[in-house]
């Protein structure tokens, strides 16, 4: 029988121009996404439509929090001190704020790698607190660091748990800890000061792509109505968008006539659960405050599945808006593009490293086989002995010490080819971050944010910019998932 591939169902060949572009320009499709289909495109906006710049961005929210902690809760000016270290957190880790600990779960929501403070638990370690257990991050105690925001407050957390472990920091718990950070850096957004500073410099801090305003006049060019729907509020929004499009386009002199709604202050991720009155910004026609979804839909003429919604927020922009309100979801990873290239860079260690396992899996078979026929042969001796003759029981015997030995030296190659395995992969998954490895697997398993992925984005990409490489009435394919059995050889 020839093979029967599912995935041939649904993927017809790229054409020619999306087989050049480059991997960081591309969009990754998880579901068919018909873009003909689409009648409203929207967008959020921090870390979507603006990417900070990174790890400036963090490290001035971690200053500012840190200054909060020692004026305003007394916390020892050593916090002053700590050097802010870009590299500790990434997306899709969960804080633990019950024993003062990071985590990194797999698909399972078993913990895979996990930090006590800024100190590497070993496997034993978090086995003895974790065990095998699938754990419910959404219990009280835990925070899913979700989006770009959360990263300095992991690594501030870690080392406050440090600081209260060495006895430099006083209070009652690693949750009080866990509770006073949260304070710190949600008031470092809501105070105004950062953000302030933030378009002070805003040359600095939020570079420009010029392919932002191509891409959304290609979208409108072809019908679509564009919105913005953010949780920023109004004054930091004008700032971030105006100087990202003001000017960008002469038709389009300011970045509201870019969009047919604009939504600040949006509250996601209640904006998709709860009903309240939108309020209309005085002197901004087609601006709002708040609002909810059904009088979205009703404003653009759009609904359901017609609404493309791009946002970075995996649980507030994606999970939401594709549960509660049934929009397709394209989720902006600002990570991919440095993920990609460390991928292009390991290719060959990673096939080698592949290579390496299937080979002490064949060895481990062998073994194995080998093993059992150890076995059949101790049974045969058991149940014959005295009927054997002794030529028969020496052969026998012989026999058995062979495959013993056989088996024995092929499970040390495998035990060898392990050790290989493991170094070979924590050199290559050191490459993505020392401490937790790629974002989206650890070893041979998917972690828990790239399962969250899978399950709620219709497609990903790492810019909004990237959009405009995509033919709005094109329909792009996502690979057809197929279980094992339906491959037919
Ligand atoms: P969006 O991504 O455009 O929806 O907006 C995110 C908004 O949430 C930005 O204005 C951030 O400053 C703000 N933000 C992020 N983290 C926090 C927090 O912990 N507390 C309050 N606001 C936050
Ligand atoms: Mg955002």
């Amino acid at each position: 029988m020839t093979a029967w591939d599912p995935a041939f169902l649904a993927a017809p060949p790229l054409t020619e121009a999306e087989e050049r572009l480059a991997p960081a320009l591309k969009l990754y499709a998880l579901r068919t996404l018909p873009f003909g289909e689409i009648r409203a495109v929207g967008f959020d906006m921090d870390h979507t439509m603006a990417r900070y710049r990174s790890p400036e961005i963090d490290e001035l929210a971690f200053k500012k929090a840190a200054r909060l902690l020692v004026r305003e809760r007394g916390y020892s000016p050593w916090l002053l001190e700590i050097e802010y270290d870009p590299n500790f957190a990434m997306r899709g880790l969960v804080l633990d704020g019950l024993r003062g600990n990071l985590l990194k779960l797999n698909r399972e929501r078993q913990v895979v790698r996990a930090c006590h403070g800024s100190r590497v638990m070993s496997r034993p370690e978090l086995d003895a607190v974790y065990s095998r257990r699938r754990l419910a991050t959404a219990a009280k105690g835990f925070r899913n660091i979700d989006t770009l925001f959360e990263i300095p407050e992991s690594h501030f957390y870690a080392q406050m748990v440090d600081g209260l472990d060495r006895g430099i920091l006083k209070a009652e718990n690693y949750l009080q800890l866990f509770q006073d950070v949260r304070w710190a850096i949600d008031a470092t957004h809501r105070n105004g000061e950062m953000k302030a500073e933030i378009l002070a410099h805003r040359n600095f801090f939020i570079p420009k792509d010029p392919q932002l305003a191509l891409a959304l006049d290609r979208l409108k060019r072809e019908g679509k109505k564009l919105f913005l729907l953010t949780n920023s509020e109004w004054s930091f929004t004008a700032g971030v968008m105006g100087h990202l499009l003001d000017g960008q386009d002469v038709a389009r002199p300011r970045w509201t006539d870019y969009f047919e709604l604009v939504v600040v202050s949006s509250r996601k991720p209640a904006f998709f659960l709860e009903t309240p009155e939108p309020k209309p910004l005085a002197g901004h026609p087609r601006c709002f405050m708040g609002g909810h979804t059904a009088w979205l839909e009703a404003q653009l003429g759009a609904q359901g599945e017609q609404v493309l919604y791009v946002g970075d927020h995996i649980y507030g922009d994606v999970l939401r808006s594709k549960k509660n309100a049934s929009w397709r979801t394209l989720l902006l990873v600002p990570e991919l593009e440095r993920e990609l290239k460390l991928l292009e860079a390991k290719a060959e260690d990673l096939r080698d490293l592949q290579k390496l396992e299937t080979a002490r899996r064949r060895t481990l078979r062998r073994a194995s086989v080998l093993l059992d026929q150890w076995k059949r042969n101790r049974v045969r001796r058991h149940v014959l002995g005295p009927r054997l003759s002794r030529d028969a029981t020496v052969a026998l015997d012989h026999e058995a010490a062979q495959l013993a030995a056989s088996a024995e030296a092929l499970q040390r190659r495998a035990e060898l080819q392990n050790l290989e395995l493991d170094r070979g992969l924590h050199t290559v998954e050191a490459a993505f971050n020392p401490t937790w490895g790629p974002m989206f697997r650890d070893r041979d398993e998917q972690t828990r944010f790239a399962d969250q992925i899978q399950q709620f984005a219709c497609a990903y990409t790492g810019k909004v910019g990237n959009l405009y490489m995509v033919d709005p009435h094109s329909t792009m394919y996502a690979p057809v998932p197929s279980l094992p059995h339906e491959r037919l050889e």
